[in-house]
């Protein structure tokens, strides 16, 4: 079923940057719409009713907006997305989201958790602000899907679940049994809902409050 939006703006394509055979950053012009770094946007191809959620992957000073797009190749809207070309057009809502990092955390010890795509946020977030003082731990399948990892410097750390050379063999929440988290950080974690929900007991079980624990559920 299509969604719809009330507002929905065309914008032009300025440059699709291949990360993998799979994974692309859309960059598009910049809407008339103001976000805040960790928000998400709705996203499509101009003139198809079907929209989907993306994080927005470019900082809030930027004068373009650009999403992390990763190709399900039993999906309807993400394909489309990654074959895009430059000069074509998509349609963009939004923003929405409350998973931002508010003025008080961002002096705070952060501790960012993304598998897959669900780094976006965190790019935004480190795009956006100076001197955050954060480490992210990012869990994918293969070593390829660091997506532009030299970005983060030495703040990065890769669990690749399937293939040897990361930092860690496995995944996230396997990392994460060993890592002792001091009790005033902040943890943010966005990705598929089965990582989310396992390391949302973890650092509960460390005992990070509830209220220091952000989450954003892709699928
Ligand atoms: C708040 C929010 C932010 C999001 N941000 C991003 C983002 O920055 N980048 C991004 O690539 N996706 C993001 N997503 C997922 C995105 O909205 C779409 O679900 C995804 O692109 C698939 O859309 P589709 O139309 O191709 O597949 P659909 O036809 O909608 O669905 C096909 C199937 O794919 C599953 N699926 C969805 N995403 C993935 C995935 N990444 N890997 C494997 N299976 C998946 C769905 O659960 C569904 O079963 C976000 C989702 C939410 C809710």
């Amino acid at each position: 079923m299509a969604l719809s939006i009330k507002k929905r703006l065309t914008c032009n394509v300025l440059d699709v940057r291949n990360l993998t055979d799979s994974t692309v950053v859309l960059r598009f012009e910049r809407p008339a719409l103001e976000f805040e770094p960790g928000q998400y946007l709705r996203v499509g191809v101009a003139d198809d009713p079907e929209i989907r959620d993306y994080s927005v992957y470019s900082g809030a000073n930027k004068e373009y907006v650009e999403v992390l797009v990763r190709r399900v190749e039993d999906g309807l809207v993400s394909k489309q997305l990654c074959d895009l070309k430059a000069g074509e057009q998509v349609e963009v809502g939004g923003p929405y989201g409350h998973f931002k990092l508010i003025h008080e955390l961002r002096e705070k010890p952060l501790l960012f958790i993304a598998t897959g795509t669900g780094i976006s946020p965190f790019h935004s977030f480190a795009e956006s602000y100076e001197k955050l003082n954060y480490r992210l731990i990012h869990g994918t399948a293969n070593l390829e899907e660091a997506y532009e990892a030299g970005f983060y410097g030495e703040n990065y750390f890769h669990c690749v679940s399937r293939e040897e050379g990361g930092d860690f063999k496995g995944r996230v929440t396997d990392y994460l049994k060993t890592l002792d988290i001091p009790l005033e950080t902040n943890a943010f974690l966005c990705g598929n809902c089965d990582m989310i929900y396992e390391a949302f007991d973890m650092l509960q079980a460390k005992g990070l409050p509830t209220a220091q624990i952000h989450t954003e559920v892709y699928f």
